[in-house]
């Protein structure tokens, strides 16, 4: 009984190991590995690997930035690295208070604004190459 349990346990295991790998296909929904070029489901093609990425504006992710430090990452689909550089930026604005926030507040927001635009020319590239 106590060797069924473990057993499973181990084909629990596996079985959430083979989720992680599965994607879901763009047609229908359907959970499918995600090396798989067609849906077993419904037989439409798959983009593997930029099936979540689309084409992205680098002069629009630019000025996303330029209007809100973190807000070109966003749009580009970088969600941690644009809500850190809002986070950095707030800290930043408040710093303007002692000085130093005057030095590099325009730093990380001209930062911002460059890797907007590269992650965006990045992200149009990796398209194209598929
Ligand atoms: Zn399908």
């Amino acid at each position: 009984m106590e060797e069924n349990v473990g057993v499973s346990l181990d084909s629990q295991v596996v079985e959430m190991v083979k989720i992680n790998e599965s994607v879901f296909c763009r047609s229908c929904g359907k959970q499918i590995r995600s090396d798989a070029e067609i849906c077993p489901h419904c037989g439409v093609r798959q983009k593997t690997n930029v099936q979540s990425l689309s084409p992205k504006n680098p002069g629009f992710a630019a000025v996303a930035s330029f209007l809100f430090a973190g807000l070109g990452q966003i749009y580009n689909g970088e969600f941690v690295k644009g809500f850190l550089f809002m986070a950095i930026q707030i800290i930043n604005f408040l710093l303007i208070f002692v000085f130093i926030g005057m030095i590099t507040y325009p730093i990380v927001w001209a930062i911002g604004i460059y890797d907007a635009y590269k992650t965006a020319e990045k992200i149009n590239a990796k398209i194209a190459e598929a």
